[in-house]
């Protein structure tokens, strides 16, 4: 079995050439999907075109399916979009799967989670950027134990990275600052997700030993924040800063 694996493995070779010119239809230069026809001309064409192109009196049709350029199109597998990035996946040019990948890549360029910044970048350049630019603390932790993290308002957002596997979590405020109240939310934001489906459980505790938690899935960092824990402003410390505890845990 392994051997039959690496002789199918062996025959994929990476070629360099001019998509557009090889899957696009000579007319309407639209994305070339079988059947594909070719005419007496030399023109490539879909089927759409191939109906417009078809001489409506003449005992020969004057065209015929191009078998050929219909298997290397069958065959073909294109590189992500997202690979200026650093994704290094070929996918098959037909059907959804290249568009299915497209929509779950973790090289899709992110957001950065400050406010006013319009950087963009996939989740673990997001890391780095966050740590160079905006001078965000890295906040060493590992699962199973407690973190207590002092946040302040003006710059409500730290990095939280394990000690063991080195997956990167942002725990930020994803809405705009209000000094009414405070919602806080971790996401992941290292390049590949943890194969775990890991959970946070972030906790305030007010100087008059009020508490407020939140137990909720850690999800991939994608633009788009989960739930987060509200948190009174009556719940600053002393220095006029907030007290978290969080605590990461994964589930088997
Ligand atoms: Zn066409
Ligand atoms: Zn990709
Ligand atoms: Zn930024």
């Amino acid at each position: 079995m392994a051997a039959k694996e690496a002789e199918a493995a062996a025959e994929w070779r990476t070629v360099r050439l001019k998509l557009h010119i090889l899957i696009r239809c000579g007319l309407c230069y639209g994305r070339l999907t079988p059947p594909v026809y070719q005419f007496e001309n030399g023109f490539v064409t879909c089927r759409k075109c191939q109906k417009i192109l078809e001489p409506s009196s003449s005992s020969t049709p004057g065209y015929i399916r191009n078998h050929g350029l219909e298997k290397v199109i069958e065959f073909l597998s294109i590189p992500c979009s997202h690979s200026t990035h650093g994704c290094n996946e070929y996918l098959p040019y037909l059907g959804s799967s290249i568009a299915n990948h497209e929509k779950d890549c973790s090289y899709v360029p992110r957001r950065c989670f400050v406010k006013k910044c319009a950087f963009e970048a996939p989740n673990g350049a997001l890391v780095q950027h966050l740590t160079a630019e905006h001078r965000s603390t890295i906040h060493n932790f590992s699962y199973e134990v407690p973190l207590r993290v002092s946040i302040d308002p003006y710059e409500p957002l730290l990095v939280l990275r394990e000690s063991d596997d080195g997956v990167d979590f942002v725990l930020f405020e994803p809405f705009d600052n209000c000094s009414e109240h405070y919602n806080f939310s971790v996401v992941c934001c290292s390049q590949s997700r943890p194969s775990n489906k890991i959970f946070s459980k972030l906790a305030a505790t007010s100087d008059e030993g009020m508490e407020i938690s939140l137990k909720a899935p850690v999800e991939q960092w994608k633009g788009l924040f989960g739930v987060s824990l509200v948190v009174p402003g009556c719940f600053y410390n002393r220095d006029g800063k907030i007290d978290l505890d969080v605590y990461m845990y994964v589930e088997d």
